[in-house]
């Protein structure tokens, strides 16, 4: 039995084949690294954006070519959403974005579009657009939050808020699209209670997926000087766990869990996932919670808000 709710089921069920995702890099920036909402970005970003594309020279149509020879040679049957990544993938007026969607729908087995975006940055006109590929492809939003702790946002210098976050995920869910969010579940400055009140509120509010992450340190980051002049402290990897399998818990057992804990980018890393791979801790979170013979939504509570 699955304790969690994972997503290489979800998409079975629902497309009956293998989905991979195609990472792009669309060339967009960021409000908050161009000075527009902030300057120097998320202090835990570094120059990629927080994306790991790796043909981000190529245009996107070659990207998604390359991509989909790879995945193809690597399994048999297999169905693509075009995923954009990096960056701010709505921060364009919107005849740029049209035109960046477009190129990447290369052929019929591209079934999908996942767009990855600040949620201050979703107005209306963009969703409109949305709707319009919405007609031949499905769309998938990814917004990042990281924490609902609204003070510990600013730490982050995240150059939106805990109700701004809400407001796009209200509005978007109003025209039904599917939401999956980023968590950190281990920033330093928040303990378990915002980690239980961060799944309650994802699940009240009816996102679909929920990306966990572990804290990584990379180079010229705000946050590696942080880490290097001993300002900020990493937990451990046993309280990791257990932070992931409270959330878990705490979540609504409908939120398709995309990830338990992320990659650090290859190079420039200085502190990533305790030197294990990701494989090795998500065996851990596994093993631990069969040990506790728990699962996700075991101390779900439903609430009553309705969007
Ligand atoms: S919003 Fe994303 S791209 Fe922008 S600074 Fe933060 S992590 Fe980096």
């Amino acid at each position: 039995m699955d304790r969690y709710r994972k997503l290489s089921k979800y998409f079975k069920e629902r497309y009956g084949t293998r989905v991979q995702r195609i990472p792009i890099f669309a060339g967009f920036t960021c409000p908050n690294r161009d000075g527009t909402k902030g300057k120097g970005g998320c202090i835990f970003c570094d120059a990629t954006g927080s994306g790991f594309a790796a043909f981000r020279n190529l245009p996107i149509r070659e990207q998604v070519l390359k991509w989909k020879e790879i995945y193809k040679r690597k399994y048999k049957n297999v169905k693509f959403f075009a995923y954009f990544q990096a960056f701010t993938n709505t921060y364009a007026p919107v005849d740029v974005l049209r035109e960046k969607y477009s190129d990447a729908l290369v052929d019929e087995e591209i079934i999908g579009l996942d767009i990855s975006t600040r949620p201050d940055v979703l107005p209306e006109e963009v969703l409109d657009l949305l709707d319009e590929f919405r007609k031949k492809v499905e769309v998938h939003l990814e917004l990042g939050l990281q924490t609902v702790n609204y003070k510990t946002l600013k730490i982050l210098n995240r150059g939106h808020t805990l109700a701004e976050f809400i407001d796009a995920v209200v509005r978007a869910k109003r025209r039904n699209y599917v939401i999956t969010t980023h968590i950190i579940v281990n920033l330093p400055w928040d303990d378990m209670e915002d980690v239980i009140e961060t799944a309650r509120i994802i699940s009240a509010l009816g996102i679909d997926g929920v990306k966990i992450h572990s804290l990584y340190v990379v180079k010229n980051t705000v946050l590696a000087k942080m880490y290097e002049e001993g300002r900020i402290k990493i937990g451990t990897l046993e309280d990791y766990i257990n932070r992931v399998i409270m959330f878990l818990e705490h979540l609504s057992p409908d939120i398709i869990i995309h990830r338990l804990v992320a990659d650090p980018p290859h190079e420039g890393t200085i502190f990533g996932n305790w030197g294990l791979s990701k494989t090795q801790i998500v065996n851990m979170i596994e093993k631990e919670m069969e040990k506790r013979d728990t699962w996700q939504g075991k101390k779900w509570k439903k609430l009553s808000i309705s969007v």
